[in-house]
């Protein structure tokens, strides 16, 4: 079904793993074997570390107008081949396949927006405070990185850690998502064809992302990790990290709030509610997870997004016509079914939606529920689902309390026409991300990332290459 190369990448080559095993990637939307992939071991990821630690220098030392140009070479051939991408990352994600090319447009972004950035890498050069010594400061590659990424974005979550990278003179180990590994394998071939050398780029798919992902952070070779994934596994990663004092980049968790003033244009904010909710079903981190609507418009609210939720098709990713797929395994069909029953049970009402389709294939309608009273517990986890709880408030300080309720803080979005308000928001809102009457704020050129549970460091914008950069600061006398 899939085409591209179902082995390790491992130092410009295709390789099985060293013991010869496998593990099956599913469709999710029937539950059959889309592929059965080389299943890389401890042996596998060291070689692999190996040829990231040899290709480190060279790689470094290319000129950044050469690593740009490698970069902007990727970002043409991936959109020229957007089909390609979009039907692997639909068969073995699930999403639709309209939001799969929609991913890979926002995917080879990084690529694009990093190889402008590659050559712009700087330090800076100043008198001293007492004027007898001069301070320079220039930014090196941080050296061999490892990046763990998850299934929801198969390609772009791989992307704006790889672009950056490589952009600043990194080399790299890309251990995918168990569930989603033909994506970033379909990639490595593409940064193959178009010249990155031997080394900079490897992908290990594995069925152990513990035993694996601890052993190349053993080695202390291994100069950064750089982690999306849930909250739980990202503590794990930086546990492991002080042992050899790795740099690390959290993308966790989130559970964003959805603000909506008495004040806001009530189309707008449900045809925003649509993208924050809907976008890959709600598996994202940055999805609405909470609604939160002023008493006044909550009813208005309610009803429309219930009716545009409702009227969407549900089905397999790649049939014509089809809106939502399915969730990525039956595991996250039984925990949204759960929340849901929870919350019913808590006193919510169902206005669509609300019942597991039933197999074959992890499919859940697109729900909605009001009167959600605050402490379900589907308004404290993140959901990862298409369902909109919402729940009311009476004042502005209520609704920002709300929405700061949450151990998160990866984004939050808020709708309102006044500006004294929105000037305020900016400031009380604990998000690293604010959307202000928008339903989106994913954006290549922006620093994206969260703050408190949601981890730290930034990926995309001018921000994401600092990740990859160490600063070095040379004293130097006024002569
Ligand atoms: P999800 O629950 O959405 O699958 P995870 O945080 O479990 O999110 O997975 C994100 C990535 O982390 C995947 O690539 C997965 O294989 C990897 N992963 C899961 N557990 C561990 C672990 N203990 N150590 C390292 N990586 C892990």
């Amino acid at each position: 079904m899939s085409d591209q190369p179902e082995l390790l990448f491992i130092d410009g080559e295709w390789r099985e793993a060293n013991d010869g095993r496998r593990f099956a990637v599913e469709d999710p939307a029937d539950g059959s074997v889309l592929a059965r992939v080389a299943d890389a071991g401890e042996v596998d990821a060291a070689d692999a570390l190996e040829a990231a630690v040899a290709a480190q220098a060279g790689w470094a030392a290319t000129a950044p107008r050469e690593r740009g140009e490698l970069l902007r070479a990727a970002y043409e051939l991936i959109i020229e081949r957007t089909d390609e991408f979009a039907r692997t990352i639909s068969l073995e994600m699930g999403k639709p396949l309209a939001e799969a090319a929609g991913e890979v447009a926002y995917g080879a972004e990084f690529f694009r927006w990093f190889a402008e950035e590659a050559v712009r890498i700087h330090g800076r050069f100043m008198s001293a405070p007492d004027g007898k010594s001069r301070l320079l400061t220039l930014k090196r590659p941080v050296g061999p990185c490892l990046f763990v990424t998850p299934w929801n974005f198969p390609l772009a979550m791989g992307s704006r850690k790889v672009g950056p990278a490589l952009a600043a003179g990194c080399t790299v180990v890309v251990k995918p998502a168990e569930q989603t590994p033909l994506t970033m394998l379909k990639l490595a071939d593409l940064l193959r064809e178009v010249g990155v050398p031997a080394g900079v780029v490897n992908v290990v798919p594995t069925s152990d992302a513990a035993g694996v992902v601890s052993s190349l952070m053993a080695d202390d070779r291994l100069r950064k990790v750089s982690f999306t994934g849930s909250t739980d596994v990202g503590k794990i990663l930086v546990r492991q990290s002080a042992d050899n004092l790795q740099r690390v980049s959290m993308e966790l968790g989130g559970n964003a709030p959805f603000v909506v003033f008495e004040d806001a244009d009530v189309d707008a904010a449900v045809a925003g509610a649509m993208i924050a909710k809907m976008r890959n079903m709600g598996e994202a981190c940055t999805a609405a997870n909470r609604f939160v609507v002023h008493a006044d418009v909550a009813d208005r609210f309610a009803t429309a997004l219930a009716e545009r939720m409702g009227a969407m098709t549900v089905g397999r990713g790649q049939d014509d016509g089809v809106q939502v797929g399915p969730l990525i395994d039956s595991d996250a069909v039984d925990s949204v079914t759960q929340l849901v029953t929870d919350a019913v049970h808590d006193g919510a009402k169902v206005v669509t939606g609300g019942t597991a389709t039933g197999g074959p294939g992890h499919f859940y309608p697109p729900t909605v529920l009001t009167d959600v009273p605050a402490e379900a517990q589907i308004n404290k986890v993140e959901v990862f689902g298409p369902v909109a709880p919402i729940t009311t408030f009476t004042t502005e300080e209520e609704a920002v309390a709300a929405a700061n309720a949450t151990e998160y803080g990866l984004v939050a979005y808020a709708w309102t026409q006044d500006l004294a308000r929105t000037m305020r928001l900016q400031e009380s809102l604990q998000a690293g991300m604010i959307g202000i009457n928008t339903g989106l704020v994913s954006n290549p050129a922006a620093p994206f990332g969260g703050v408190k549970a949601s981890g730290f460091g930034r990926e995309g914008g001018f921000e994401g290459i600092e990740e990859y950069v160490d600063t070095v600061y040379v004293a130097l006398p006024a002569g």
